[in-house]
């Protein structure tokens, strides 16, 4: 079994920044990750699957895995809640595996707390024009919709800068390349490397 524990990145980033995009890139290019699959109330896009996407699920199936304490976070976003399911993180961290939370910036904040050895990245498209272009090119929302996302946006702009990682998505191989590094060159920082300093304290000691 490695010495080196799973890495939890946190990724956020403005609707229509290519999060998803991103994500299902990194997946099939390399191997090793695991993406936490959130609940959500919002209905599903054409083409979104229950269990791969999202668990779609009622408001009041919501509310009682509130109650039940089954998420390690959740918010509202624009008018819908959503949620990281506590149990698969876990399970997924504690076998080394390198968890991704695609989650939006106030979720992103409390995982934070949680998890501080967490890194966070923040995706952007490179100016906000090119933002406008993708939530509306991806024409899965109404207007009013699109609206509501880039005022969240202007709000979220406010917060970028708590985290720890830029990643400008441009063009979306080399976007996926590096959030690739980003997340291996966690793994060589010493805190993810506790049971490593632990052994070779031991063998020093024991000479
Ligand atoms: P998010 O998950 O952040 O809301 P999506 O992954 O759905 O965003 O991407 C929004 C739109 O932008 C989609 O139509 C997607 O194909 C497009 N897109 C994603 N990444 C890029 C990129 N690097 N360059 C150009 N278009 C992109
Ligand atoms: P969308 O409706 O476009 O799929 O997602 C809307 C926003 O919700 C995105 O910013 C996405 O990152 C965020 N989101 C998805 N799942 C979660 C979650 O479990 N928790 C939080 N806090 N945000 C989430």
């Amino acid at each position: 079994m490695s010495e080196t524990t799973g890495i939890l990145a946190i990724v956020s980033g403005f609707s229509g920044a290519g999060k998803g995009t991103l994500m299902h890139e990194l997946l099939s290019r390399y191997e090793g990750y695991s993406l936490s699959v959130s609940a959500t109330t919002r209905k599903p896009r054409e083409g979104e699957m229950d269990g791969r996407d999202y668990f779609f699920i009622g408001r009041e199936e919501f509310e009682r895995m509130i109650s039940e304490h089954a998420f390690i976070e959740y918010a509202r976003y624009v008018d819908n809640y959503y949620g990281t399911p506590k149990k698969y993180v876990e399970d997924q961290l504690a076998a080394g595996k390198d968890v991704i939370l695609e989650i939006e910036v106030q979720g992103a904040m409390i995982v934070k707390q949680q998890y501080p050895d967490a890194i966070t990245v923040f995706v952007t498209p490179p100016n906000a024009a090119e933002l406008k272009r993708r939530l509306e090119g991806r024409k899965t929302e109404a207007a009013d919709v699109i609206a509501g996302r880039l005022k969240r946006a202007g709000e979220e702009s406010e917060l970028m800068a708590m985290y720890d990682y830029l990643l400008v998505n441009d063009d979306l191989q080399e976007s996926t390349k590096k959030l690739h590094d980003i997340i291996t060159n966690a793994h060589a920082r010493m805190n993810a490397n506790g049971e490593f300093v632990s052994r070779i304290q031991r063998e020093l000691r024991a000479m």
